[in-house]
């Protein structure tokens, strides 16, 4: 690729690649990264250019990091303090911002995700983070979707200084406890550092007549023993008590030279059956204690957590569509809260007689719904499945 950027920071970029591959930016972390996910030897400058789903819709990103150096030493990370591997590179504030503020121009990038080892503590790193991005917002007047990870350890002013900048603000949790935690990153407080940032944060949002940046964060999942009743019952405490907006999971894969490096890959199925869990929580008012978890606390790979909790629940009891509330339709597979809406406001003039009915509604796959719900005290009509057919 050839751009018309700084060499020097040009250089850097490519040296440090894909550095932010398991931080998710957007709102699809699970496709994400998916091509990158295969290790390779050459780096290339687009290498730090990720296309991310922002709330304006899918862009290249430029996500990269301050600096790649870092004093703690949490086990599963490639930056940890003393792996002889990586190569430690930094930005000063005003070449990181120059740098962007060039790739953006040359159109290759709309959006940033801005990420850092820590040097000298949090609150010194979390400086430079907000110094670059006052130098792309301010001097270069660039209005488009950045998104910061906040140190840990950062002041309060620092908190809402990031959220007024930012689009979204990540404050990393990486484990559910601080058991978890301490077996991940030895030298991170959960409580003291991390969960007091969190609230900090729901605070400052609450409190502002202005708009501020999203809050986000995200667990490690799988290295350490850790479950999902566990991540589970820590992200709807977030998403209640301080106005997440969203969890991360990302599942572990291990990194040569680090503490961790023999411990198995996690399975990016157990990733995806937790941000549908996540959903249920934020979006569907569910709590914790509803979700069909089995296997000491963890939940199926094999089935939707939605359509588990229905098995068990519905098929028996089936909803009617017809005189169901909003939180009981949303309990049923294939109904969302648009759909839910859709059928509340189209019950108040007509009757809703099957699944083609649904379907104009805009639920679109509605015999997904169908083994769980009843037309006016009827069932619908059952299709054979391909398994039922052939036995
Ligand atoms: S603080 Fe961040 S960059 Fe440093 S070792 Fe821990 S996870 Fe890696």
């Amino acid at each position: 690729m050839h751009i018309h950027v700084q060499p020097d920071a040009a250089q850097k970029l490519t040296k440090m690649g894909d550095v932010t591959l398991y931080e998710p930016a957007g709102d699809a972390p699970q496709s994400e990264n998916q091509s990158k996910r295969v290790p390779k030897n050459a780096r290339n400058f687009a290498d730090c250019i990720s296309h991310v789903q922002t709330p304006t819709g899918a862009k290249p990103i430029l996500k990269t990091m301050v600096t790649t150096a870092c004093e703690k030493n949490c086990y599963y990370c490639p930056f940890r303090a003393g792996r002889g591997q990586t190569q430690r590179l930094t930005f000063k504030p005003d070449e990181l911002a120059q740098v962007f503020d060039d790739m953006q121009r040359a159109k290759l990038v709309d959006g940033l995700f801005l990420s850092s080892g820590i040097i000298k503590g949090g609150v010194t790193t979390q400086d430079k983070i907000i110094d670059t991005v006052e130098i792309i917002r301010n001097r270069f007047q660039y209005r488009g979707y950045v998104h910061l990870k906040i140190m840990p350890g950062a002041e309060r002013d620092q908190i809402y200084r990031a959220m007024q900048l930012a689009d979204r603000v990540s404050i990393n949790l990486e484990g559910p406890t601080q058991e978890r935690l301490s077996a991940l990153a030895p030298k991170k407080d959960f409580n003291d550092e991390l969960v007091k940032m969190l609230q900090w944060a729901g605070e400052i949002k609450r409190n502002s007549p202005h708009r501020l940046a999203s809050l986000v964060t995200q667990f490690v999942v799988g290295a350490v023993g850790d479950t999902d009743v566990e991540l589970l019952t820590t992200s709807e405490r977030l998403y209640r008590q301080v106005g997440l907006a969203r969890a991360y999971y990302s599942a572990f894969s291990p990194v040569i030279e680090t503490p961790f490096e023999n411990l198995n890959r996690v399975a990016p199925q157990r990733e995806f059956r937790l941000y549908q869990s996540s959903f249920l929580l934020r979006d569907y008012g569910w709590d914790v204690e509803d979700l069909p978890f089995v296997d000491a606390g963890n939940l199926r790979l094999d089935v939707d957590p939605k359509r588990a909790w229905a098995d068990l629940n519905l098929r028996d009891r089936p909803v009617d569509v017809a005189l169901a509330d909003r939180m009981a339709l949303l309990r049923v597979p294939g109904i969302g809260p648009a759909g839910a809406d859709a059928i509340l406001k189209a019950r108040r003039t007509h009757k809703i007689r099957d699944l083609a009915d649904l379907r104009k509604l805009g639920i679109r796959a509605p015999e997904q719904a169908s083994p769980y719900i009843l037309f006016q005290g009827r069932r619908p009509p059952q299709q054979l499945s391909l398994f039922d057919e052939a036995f």
